[in-house]
Parts: structure tokens; C-alpha cells; sequence
């Protein structure tokens, strides 16, 4: 799939020459004539780089910077500052509010693809989760939302970290100890019935949808997520 680099800039010749060259290594692109449009536009499409321009009009790159951090889907998107200042001042502004990196202009196109290159490598795998399925279930790691179905299921926190261990790791039975150690932490100490707590919110919002109950409870060694699991066994441990 290709990654979409989103460029916010204000200089019509600079954008075309970007464009140009960004779309001839492969990248989609968006741009964008100002900060707010930005801000639009990262909404609608959310890039997997951003080239962001210092001087812009109504809104400044380093306001444009700090609001695209404050989205949660553009919060650790890539981020090159491109300007025409030199100070270190404000390369070292740019960096705190949250850019990653930092070009002045004029600079090289095989330059900037570098750039660009190097920080899609260092960012997909925290950046894009994507999503985990289990037969009619998926959890979109990125939205944190989960559906079953096409139905939506609300979840609270505990519930989504466990409904997420279990995910991914289909068919495996995990003891208390073991989920208490996965989804709450080793540090963490909770009492051990807690999970059948958490189990039973999490069964509960699963069967809500219509679909089958695929918490697994296996007497004396624990719970797991299984499509074969059999009802009887459910029964009797609950
Ligand atoms: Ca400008």
C-alpha cells in the first residue's frame, strides 16, 4: 500500500515540485495552502508523513504542528518542518512542539525522499496497528473500536486490552495469573477473581450482538478465546 504524505505549504511552485516528485517515488499526496485547511485535510485523509511549511498564512507551521499532535490519529504521524529560517532557535522550537525532523529550504529533493524514507520506516509499526480479527470480531487497534458483525460493541478499557490478548492468541487457555500478568502487568497486583469480572463484562458485551459465545472457560486452568467453544464446559465452570 502506498503511504500518503499530506504537504502543507503555501508556495504553489514549491507544492508542484514536491508533488512531482514525491508521486514519481511512489507516495500519494495531499496538500494543503494553509494550516487550517491542514487540519481538514488530515481529518479526511489521514497521511502517514507530513511536510509542514514554518511560514504560513492565519496559522503558523508550529500551530499546525502542535494541533496535529493533539489528534489521536495524526499524533505520532511523521513530521518534517520545511523553512526558510536558519536560527537554531527555531529548529530546537520546531523539534519541542513535536516535529521530527527539520529541512531548510532551499534543500534537495533526494534529500527530502530520505527523510521522508527514513521516518516511515521508524514510525509504521507504533503508528499503524491496523486490525486484528477474530471470526465475526474485529478490533481496530488504531480507533480502539470494536465491532462483531458490523455491530458496534462497547468496551471498556480493561475489557479491550483483554478482548486484545485473547485476539492474539486464538485457542490458547490462559490461566488468572497468566492474564493478570498480560493485560494488567506483573507490577500490578489485583485480586484473581477480578478477571472472572472482567470476563464476564467482556462475554457479556461480546453476546450482545446476536453471535456466539467464543469465551472459552476451562475448569481449573483458565479462559481462552475459541469459536469451538462448547457450551457445556461454559456452564460448568461459570
Ligand atoms: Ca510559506
Amino acid at each position: 500500500m502506498k503511504s500518503t504524505v499530506m504537504i502543507v505549504e503555501d508556495e504553489a511552485s514549491l507544492v508542484t515540485m514536491l508533488r512531482y516528485n514525491l508521486e514519481k517515488e511512489g507516495f500519494n499526496v495531499t496538500e494543503a495552502g494553509d494550516g487550517e485547511e491542514a487540519l481538514v485535510i488530515a481529518d479526511e485523509t489521514p497521511p502517514d508523513a507530513v511536510l509542514l511549511d514554518w511560514m504560513l498564512p492565519r496559522m503558523s507551521g508550529i500551530e499546525v504542528c502542535r494541533q496535529l499532535r493533539r489528534k489521536s490519529e495524526t499524533r505520532n504521524v511523521p513530521i518534517i518542518m520545511l523553512t526558510a529560517r536558519n536560527e537554531e532557535a527555531d529548529k530546537i522550537r520546531g523539534l519541542n512542539v513535536g516535529a521530527d525532523d527539520y529541512l531548510t529550504k532551499p534543500f534537495s529533493m533526494p534529500e527530502l525522499i530520505a527523510r521522508v524514507r527514513a521516518l516511515l520506516r521508524r514510525a509504521k509499526p507504533s503508528q499503524n496497528k491496523g486490525a486484528i480479527n477474530f471470526v465475526d470480531i474485529v478490533m481496530d487497534l488504531d480507533s480502539h473500536r470494536v465491532s462483531r458483525s458490523n455491530k458496534q460493541i462497547h468496551l471498556g478499557p480493561t475489557e479491550f486490552r483483554l478482548l486484545q490478548f485473547f485476539m492474539e492468541r486464538p485457542g490458547t487457555v490462559f490461566s488468572r495469573e497468566e492474564l493478570l500478568n498480560g493485560v494488567w502487568g506483573p507490577d500490578i497486583y489485583v485480586e484473581p477473581r477480578t478477571v472472572d469480572v472482567h470476563i464476564r463484562r467482556l462475554r457479556k458485551a461480546l453476546n450482545e450482538t446476536g453471535g456466539m459465545d467464543v469465551i472459552r472457560t476451562v475448569r481449573a486452568a483458565g479462559y481462552s478465546i475459541d469459536a469451538t467453544a462448547p457450551v457445556e464446559e461454559v456452564a460448568a465452570a461459570e
